[in-house]
């Protein structure tokens, strides 16, 4: 989850589903394989165009896939620019500056020799996220430095590190202990042997832990992840620095063969990806990258095997349930919530302030997906899964339909239950929250003009262009990572009571490596988390 593509920040709002879509650029997935996108320190940029009042510009371009924000990585490209040669080496010398100063068999020897100090040896510098070496000690006198690093230290990184909460990039956002633990157990008792956790620096951790700990439950795991600072901490088999907006290896053809031999052991029984990717909308190239993966794994299957799919839990909040089921129609939606250590709204409904709005989304059938009585789950005959205690069966819909934990209302106008603060409009003819404008600006498609869908997902508009474009900054008010002039227009559109502010404070500073973890200490925006 988190998100980066806007993380923790995206929210979902009440008012017309939340799906108000605003000016931004879409990314073009499907750009012509002859002319590959350039290169940014990130990998393979994505193609975008630039859409304004639902109507796309002629002119794309390239951008970075895993930085929305300039500040972190600035590349752009006009689509038919043409670069001089030396232009492109420039480029190219920049990239290769930008990548991380060690490699990753450096880092691993490094962790070697680390490992073999004694305990009053072992010093990490909290300025610099890095395990240091006694050779290195000077260079840091000046620095905060942990001292006495242990190896229970060591097995736990997702603790020594601080996480990237910069919302436009890493996102970083930790599994609360409750529902690691949770996930741990799931994987465990649904008897998979290995996970690829994409994204999830801590569950791999404590993965790790569990089989090492533990001899009955031998899971291994192989860590993803654009956070390149993890490399300190494990061999090449157990993590990658990749990137899961372009697929792409930071360190080539040798980490790729890493990934494919995990996927493809056992002739690819006993495994699982687990994701949780930063949340700020690019679902799309997500859902390319996530069946590249898959057909890696295909590879490794016989040919009788051909029907079977790849068990994934994607982790995202529930409101992208439609997206993500437009990618892959056979995963559901779990109503388990996921909640997270360093996100005070996303914690448990009984504990934090909110109840938080990710699940986990999956084509293992529900029924063998067992939620805790303890924490509020029950069972629903009817629907054949685990259910949030208030979320109750509609008899009329014959589900359990509620998305956000709460008892959800049947309207018998609109024929299907809606959130419980929603009532039905007379004059719109469609329920709403109560202080909706009914004469307001109409937030429907641009391209039909009906309500109850958006541009990106009308029928009216080819399935090829629709399901190839994606909004880069924010579907309107669902997003809410914003710019000052964006928030300026929701506010000026609807001035809502319930708003909450929320400051946080991040750090983003790490190994002063790539220019995504280059980052000084640093503020986070506020930002609106819009409730009902
Ligand atoms: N809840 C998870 C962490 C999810 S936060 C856990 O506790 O294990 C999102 C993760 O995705 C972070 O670890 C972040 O570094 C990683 N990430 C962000 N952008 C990425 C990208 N473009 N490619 C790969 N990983 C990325
Ligand atoms: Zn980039
Ligand atoms: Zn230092
Ligand atoms: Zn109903
Ligand atoms: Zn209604």
């Amino acid at each position: 989850m988190a998100a980066p593509r806007d993380g923790l920040g995206a929210v979902e709002t009440e008012g017309n589903g939340g799906r108000s879509e605003s000016s931004g650029a879409e990314v073009v997935l499907s750009s012509d394989p002859a002319t590959p996108a350039p290169l940014c320190p990130h990998g393979p940029t994505l193609l975008f165009v630039k859409v304004s009042q639902g109507r796309e510009g002629t002119r794309r371009f390239y951008a970075c896939s895993a930085c929305r924000d300039r500040k972190d990585c600035n590349f752009f490209q006009w689509e038919d620019e043409k670069l001089s040669g030396a232009r492109l080496a420039a480029r190219e010398a920049y990239n290769r500056r930008c990548q991380p100063p060690l490699s990753r068999t450096q880092c691993v020897e490094r962790y070697l020799k680390f490992i073999e100090l004694p305990l009053s040896q072992r010093k990490f510098c909290q300025r610099c996220q890095q395990l240091l070496l006694p050779d290195d000690w000077e260079k840091h006198g000046e620095h905060q430095v942990v001292g006495d690093v242990s190896l229970t230290q060591l097995k736990r990184p997702s603790r020594l590190l601080y996480p990237l909460e910069n919302k436009k990039t890493n996102a970083q956002y930790l599994f609360a202990d409750r529902s690691c633990q949770f996930l741990v157990d799931l994987l465990s008792t649904l008897g998979f042997r290995r996970v690829l956790c994409v994204g999830t620096p801590r569950l791999h951790e404590l993965i790790r832990l569990k089989a090492s700990g533990d001899k009955k439950s031998n899971i291994k795991s192989l860590l993803l992840d654009i956070d390149f600072r993890y490399s300190q901490f494990y061999m090449e088999d157990s993590f990658c620095h990749y990137n899961m907006f372009n697929h792409h290896f930071f360190d080539g053809k040798a980490a790729l063969e890493v990934c494919r031999t995990f996927l493809q052991e056992d002739k690819g029984e006993g495994v699982i990806m687990v994701t949780d990717p930063p949340f700020g909308g690019l679902v799309e190239p997500l859902a390319v990258t996530f069946k590249k993966l898959i057909a890696m794994w295909k590879e490794g299957q016989s040919q009788d095997n051909s029907h079977k799919e790849l068990p994934i839990f994607w982790i995202f909040p529930y409101f992208f349930e439609s997206r993500i089921c437009q990618f892959f129609p056979s995963f559901c939606m779990l109503d388990y919530q996921v909640d997270y250590d360093n996100h005070a709204l996303y914690k448990h409904g009984k504990t934090g302030r909110k109840q938080s709005p990710v699940r986990i989304f999956t084509n293992i059938p529900p029924n063998k997906i067992i939620l805790p009585i303890e924490e509020g789950y029950r069972f629903c005959p009817l629907c054949q899964r685990y259910v949030s205690l208030e979320n109750q069966h509609c008899e009329h819909c014959n589900s359990c339909t509620s998305k956000d934990g709460r008892k959800w209302n049947h309207c018998f106008f609109c024929k299907k239950c809606v959130k419980p603060s929603w009532i039905h409009c007379s004059i719109c003819n469609h329920c709403a929250l109560p202080d909706h404008s009914c004469e307001g600006p109409k937030d429907g498609c641009f391209v039909c003009g009906e309500l109850d869908h958006k541009r990106s997902t009308c029928p009216n508009i080819s399935t090829s262009k629709k399901v190839n474009k994606y909004c880069l900054h924010r579907r309107g008010r669902r997003h809410m990572k914003m710019s000052l002039k964006f928030y300026r227009a929701v506010r000026k559109k609807k001035q809502r009571k319930s708003n909450k502010m929320k400051m946080e404070t991040t750090k983003g500073q790490s190994m002063n490596h790539t220019s995504v973890t280059r980052k000084k200490e640093r503020r986070e925006t506020a930002h609106q988390y819009l409730c009902s």
